[in-house]
């Protein structure tokens, strides 16, 4: 439910109300847009009088929201949120490139990468240290030792940098890392998503493998419904029938979350596709679709890597994709 207040409404009024509604036991979200304030309301709305909510002096509309995320719905939140992470920002034209190895593999290895990624436009650096594999005998990551490694590329470049957590008892190790993963296999990792949502970090939360559109919004509304609003959703393909790729880029997935929420949308073309090949013009596309960023993965010797060579580009290849991207971007 939201209520959208009066231009004239005082701040003396605006807590009162807030008060009023805390008191029944409600949770309230306030947005501050550039022509309206709005007040979401979170939680058991049933017992709300509309009519007597519509009747306060500052109240100009009320409506219900139909859809079960709240947090997350542009209806409370109407301008586009902008998130930042270091000296860098996501979200209402601050296009993020997040570019990186699927792995960290070496200490040479990601500092090379970071600072070849860096010189070509990326704004923050992924690696993966702890690697959810689908094989138990394939390379699992460097854990703890690949967080210590991103944290000296980090130094190096100034980059913020990104890796995936698969269960919540590491967050310590996570406390200098700028922006928290949740793979897609973890997408409904509820537990993992409360714990989450009780930190203040930035969480890139990625669709899951075969999990629609408003399953994955909802998995932002656990992290929300802690506290944690600091969230970048990703669309990194979904599972079809299709086999030429590793999956298939949901690009109509760019526009419906652009309507649905505000939190940035940033498209990961690299395991959309598989294929490095076609990670440029998947780049291009969701440039063009108004996505708020990219997440491309970049290894120094693709054919070595230790995880997803295939779909890895060169430094060289992601420089030729950066300049193409920026000029659709302006
Ligand atoms: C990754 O980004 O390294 C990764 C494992 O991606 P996903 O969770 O989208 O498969
Ligand atoms: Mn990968």
């Amino acid at each position: 439910m939201i209520a959208v207040l009066k231009k004239e409404t005082t701040a003396q009024q605006l807590e009162n109300l807030t008060s009023w509604l805390k008191a029944q036991g409600l949770d309230v979200h306030i947005s501050h847009g550039k022509y309206q304030t709005i007040v979401g309301l979170v939680g058991d709305v049933a017992k709300i009088d509309d009519e007597l909510l519509s009747s306060l002096e500052m109240v100009e509309t009320v409506k219900r929201i139909s859809e079960p995320f709240k947090s997350a719905n542009r209806k409370f939140h109407p301008d586009d949120s902008v998130i930042e992470v270091g000296n860098t920002k996501v979200g209402d034209g601050n296009f993020a490139i997040i570019a990186g190895p699927c792995s960290v593999e070496s200490e040479e290895q990601i500092i090379d990468i970071a600072k070849s990624v860096k010189a070509s436009g990326a704004t923050m650096l992924r690696g993966g240290a702890f690697k959810p594999r689908t094989s138990p005998y394939d390379f699992q990551g460097l854990k703890g030792d690949g967080i210590e490694l991103l944290l000296e590329a980090k130094a190096i470049t100034g980059l913020p940098i990104v890796t995936e957590i698969m269960n919540a008892n590491h967050l310590p190790m996570f406390e200098d890392v700028d922006v928290i993963q949740v793979g897609a296999r973890n997408m409904q990792n509820f537990e993992l998503l409360r714990e989450l949502g009780r930190t203040k970090k930035t969480i890139l939360l990625k669709r899951g493998l075969a999990n629609t559109i408003k399953e994955l919004l909802m998995s932002a509304e656990y992290i929300m419904a802690g506290g944690n609003e600091n969230i970048i959703l990703c669309e990194r393909g979904i599972r079809t029938f299709e086999t030429y790729t590793r999956n298939t880029l949901d690009i109509s997935a760019i526009p419906v979350l652009k309507e649905l929420t505000h939190l940035p949308v940033v498209v990961d073309p690299s395991h959309a596709t598989g294929v490095a090949r076609y990670v440029k013009p998947m780049a291009l596309a969701a440039a063009a679709a108004g996505a708020d960023g990219l997440m491309i993965e970049v290894h120094n010797n693709p054919k070595e890597a230790l995880c997803d060579g295939a779909q890895s580009l060169t430094p060289e290849q992601f420089d030729d994709v950066c300049m193409s991207v920026k000029k659709i971007i302006g």
